[in-house]
């Protein structure tokens, strides 16, 4: 049989399947109709013939990363925001002052659909570069239906440009719109914008910021509910601000995951752990808003959670769009082992968006979503997380970034 590709000679494939990443020293991997046919170990796939052969000497093989958290269609920058926060000033200070989440709403509604889409090509590229082969993207700098439908389609097109799987998600729920009172926004939401997105198929998932600056608990209920009942799957912002039982709701409500988890308590972790829903961490956003409170690592690890890891790529809160980098802040920020946020950013995301059986780790059956990184042994993404290791992206068996 001649397979499409053969990848050879990796001084090691990181399956992420089993314990311990399932790291293969040397070995191969054999590629047909997009998706990996087989995984062998060294001098097994002798008289293995493909179209196309990659010799992987001095490189490292790994699943494409995943980063299942990011607000990447938006339009403005918020630098002179970043320079009066480092000089000391509040982000409540900087919101009064038109600052914050609706300073990017207000750019984004202004910006046209093509503006929007060049924006967003830009960054999906330099996320290619640093690996990463899926993308979630969510809506809600719009806050009006035709504003949120405009960054839903924006994503709908990239999708079609771009070789990244984009996983889109509606956030009607990220913050209330000057003008309407807090109930007819959430009415709005409710009656109007979930069903217009949902019969047009522009999201996969609904999202909702969950805290006690944004949507309460009964709020976030209710327009989850709407969503679940339209056959929506439902992620949650939570307990980032302060600990509102958003980590017990988002198990109630069925949540695949839920995000930030910063000041969830025991109860909530294992209501979570019980239901099966992904913890998502965002330590970049810690990182980058210079955050004091960790999440409760130890017990979602005693509790064998799942734990991935995302870049919460977005204007105001964290500018990180590297996933090493975000992985990195898992390790140095939020306590997690390497092997934990090597997982956060491959598997495990994969998890948080429903697709772990069709990419997050090397196995036969998956699509073909692999990465060549120059390095001795894995561990070096995450040492060196500053340098771009990466040579080779692919994607459903063909090479859509290669670089020296
Ligand atoms: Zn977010």
């Amino acid at each position: 049989m001649i397979f499409d590709l053969i990848i050879r000679n990796a001084s090691q494939i990181v399956t992420m399947e089993g314990e311990n990443l399932g790291v293969i020293e040397g070995g191969s991997i054999l590629v047909q109709g997009g998706k990996i046919a087989q995984v062998y170990k060294p001098a097994e796939d002798k008289g293995c013939h493909a179209e196309r052969v990659l010799d992987a000497k001095g490189m490292v093989v790994m699943p494409g990363f995943v980063d299942c958290h990011t607000h990447l269609v938006f339009a403005g920058s918020r630098t002179q925001e970043f320079r009066r926060r480092m000089a000391g000033a509040s982000y409540e200070e900087i919101a009064r002052k038109g600052g914050g989440i609706l300073s990017t709403v207000k750019a984004t509604r202004h910006a046209t659909f093509e503006e929007l889409y060049e924006e967003g090509l830009k960054w999906l590229r330099e996320m290619l570069r640093w690996g990463t082969t899926t993308v979630e993207i969510k809506s809600g700098y719009g806050l009006t239906l035709a504003d949120e439908l405009k960054q839903l389609s924006v994503i709908r097109s990239l999708s079609e440009e771009v070789p990244q799987t984009l996983v889109p998600t509606f956030l009607g729920a990220h913050a209330f719109p000057e003008g309407p009172s807090r109930e007819e926004y959430v009415n709005e939401v409710i009656d109007l914008m979930l069903p217009e997105v949902a019969e047009k198929g522009l999201a996969m998932f609904v999202d909702a910021f969950c805290d006690s600056i944004a949507f309460s608990n009964e709020e976030t209920r209710r327009i989850l509910e709407k969503a679940a009942e339209l056959g929506l799957g439902i992620k949650l912002h939570v307990d980032e601000i302060e600990d509102t039982g958003g980590a017990r709701l988002a198990a109630e409500l069925g949540a695949i995951s839920a995000e930030h988890l910063i000041k969830s308590n025991e109860v909530g972790l294992r209501a979570m752990a019980e239901a099966g829903v992904v913890p998502v961490l965002l330590p970049a956003t810690t990182f980058f808003l210079k955050e004091k409170a960790r999440p409760n690592v130890d017990l979602m690890r005693e509790l064998g959670m799942p734990v991935a890891v995302a870049t919460d790529f977005n204007p105001g809160s964290s500018t990180i769009f590297a996933l090493p980098f975000a992985a990195a802040c898992g390790a140095l920020v939020d306590g997690l082992t390497l092997e934990e946020a090597l997982k956060g950013i491959t598997i495990n995301a994969a998890r948080a968006l429903g697709l772990a059986d069709e990419v997050g780790s090397v196995r036969p059956g998956k699509y073909a979503d692999l990465l060549l990184l120059e390095m001795d042994t894995w561990e070096e993404l995450l040492y060196l997380f500053n340098r771009n290791s990466i040579r080779t992206v692919i994607k459903r068996g063909e090479v859509v970034c290669a670089h020296e």
